[in-house]
């Protein structure tokens, strides 16, 4: 009786270990009418950025971008294009031809940027970018050729033309000093200056969701609006110039780079915050900042599941109650590693192997944990995201008179491309939350280098009829 007792206690404790797991699990839940509310909130926010009179205090910015149509195929030329603030800073030689015979060629060389080098100052980031230029141009033998340049730099830049963008703010892993409120575009042509060894010409500064809105837009002119969902998120689409009111002229369309990774810092987002996100804004380079982006992008996603970790190991329901210097460590859980983890080709013990590569020494039910754990803040970020696309396609329909539309939207991002279940999540979101509209989405095949040259095509197009 006595051993029956000890099991009855035993299974006792293992339900109520699994109802407060589930408990944890919960919060993270959203309901449809929540997703909805997330939409109407997003919408909200995006009139805030749009209207003269709430621009400067509004979280989502809705930033002009100068970009006033997408490409129409005959674009030409040969252009350098910078690729900043992603998974990967690279240098990229685009050829483009234009007419009847449309072709795109691309060289592309990708460079490190230390952690010291990011977070260090201005102007060392700068030389830094300056200095692999010069590596590339090299490898190229292009030293003399005086190229037009586009520049895409992941980050909210102020615009006042297509080459003036004044950084607002750094997000994700940058923290150089002396750039915020400095225009970009001079930062690094100073920085060309000092270097005294080659000349370029930077005739555009490029969002990355513009860069893969354009890309997408060169093979299919129904796509208008660009995403991003990896290290960082964000969206554009083309608003209505008359619509943006701190942008003169009412004629035709914008792209806007709305940097929807703000959303929720002013706290609109609240009440579906947990105290996991939390841990991770507070953790962070930019606390109270980029509060949706802290929900659903890459960066951030391992830091969530991480805190939840911590915080469950704590309570004794994971790796034996011991919380190891790996589980203490920033950053540990990176997008691949997640995607891994919620691959459903993998058995469990290959789950625990990743777990252990990662120095977390794991039972087969830790393992189970883990991986419910990652899918939890997995689909809440798709779902999310979802609900802000929701919100940018109910907003481009209304804006048309429709009351249908068909669109498509430009796709790029690590956590979009190698998540085994976000995208199909977030496309299930898109449709159940906005369903007057029918999407399409399509992957940019390199948005960023393309399109920034693309862009930069444009703008050299613009200039010579301007100065005839
Ligand atoms: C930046 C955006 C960028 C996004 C995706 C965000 O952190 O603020 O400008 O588009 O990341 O790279
Ligand atoms: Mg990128």
């Amino acid at each position: 009786a006595k051993g029956a007792a000890m099991v009855t206690a035993v299974a006792y404790r293992l339900t109520e270990q699994a109802r407060q797991i589930q408990q944890t699990m919960a919060e993270f839940r959203l309901s449809k009418a929540q997703l909805l509310e997330v939409k109407k909130r997003m919408r909200v926010e995006i009139e805030r950025g749009l209207k003269k009179d709430s621009h400067k205090e509004a979280t989502v910015k809705m930033l002009p971008t100068f970009v006033r149509s997408t490409p129409d195929g005959t674009e030409n030329g040969d252009f350098l294009a910078l690729d900043l603030g992603g998974t990967n800073f690279r240098v990229l030689l685009v050829k483009i031809r234009g007419g009847k015979k449309r072709s795109v060629e691309m060289h592309n060389k990708i460079y490190a940027i230390p952690i010291e080098v990011m977070q260090g100052t201005g102007e060392e980031l700068f030389d830094h970018i300056v200095h692999c230029i010069s590596d590339f141009l090299d490898y190229m033998g292009m030293k003399s050729a005086r190229l037009p340049l586009g520049f895409t730099f992941s980050f909210p830049c102020h615009q006042t033309s297509l080459d003036a963008g004044i950084l607002v703010t750094w997000t994700k892993g940058f923290k150089a000093t002396d750039c915020e409120g400095e225009d970009v575009v001079e930062l690094l042509r100073d920085a060309i200056k000092r270097k005294e060894e080659f000349e370029l010409d930077v005739v555009a500064i490029v969002n990355d969701t513009v860069g893969t809105m354009m890309t997408c837009a060169y093979e299919e002119p129904t796509c208008e609006v660009g995403l991003i969902a990896g290290t960082g998120s964000n969206a554009c689409y083309m608003e209505e110039t008359k619509n943006i009111e701190i942008v003169d002229g009412t004629e035709g369309r914008m792209c806007v780079n709305m940097e929807w990774g703000a959303f929720g810092d002013n706290g609109c987002l609240d009440d579906i915050r947990t105290r996991y996100d939390q841990a991770v804004d507070e953790n962070s380079l930019n606390e109270g900042k980029q509060r949706y982006e802290k929900m659903c992008s890459g960066m951030y996603l391992g830091e969530i599941v991480r805190q939840i970790l911590i915080d469950l190991t704590k309570r004794g329901f994971l790796f034996r109650g011991q919380i190891s210097e790996t589980l203490k460590t920033r950053g540990i859980f990176e997008t691949k590693f997640l995607s891994q983890i919620e691959s459903d080709r993998l058995a469990l013990l290959q789950v625990r192997a990743i777990l252990q590569q990662l120095g977390l020494d794991s039972t087969c039910d830790d393992s189970i944990i883990v991986k419910e754990v990652c899918g939890t803040v997995s689909r809440r970020a798709a779902q999310i995201c979802g609900a802000g696309m929701a919100a940018v396609v109910d907003k481009i329909r209304e804006n048309r008179g429709m009351d249908h539309l068909d669109i498509t939207v430009g796709v790029d991002g690590t956590l979009y491309k190698l998540h085994p279940h976000f995208s199909r999540i977030f496309q299930q979101t898109v449709k159940e939350l906005a369903p007057k509209c029918d999407v399409n989405f399509l992957l940019s095949e390199d948005g960023s280098g393309k399109g920034a040259a693309l862009i930069t095509a444009v703008g050299c197009r613009q200039r010579e009829l301007e100065a005839q």
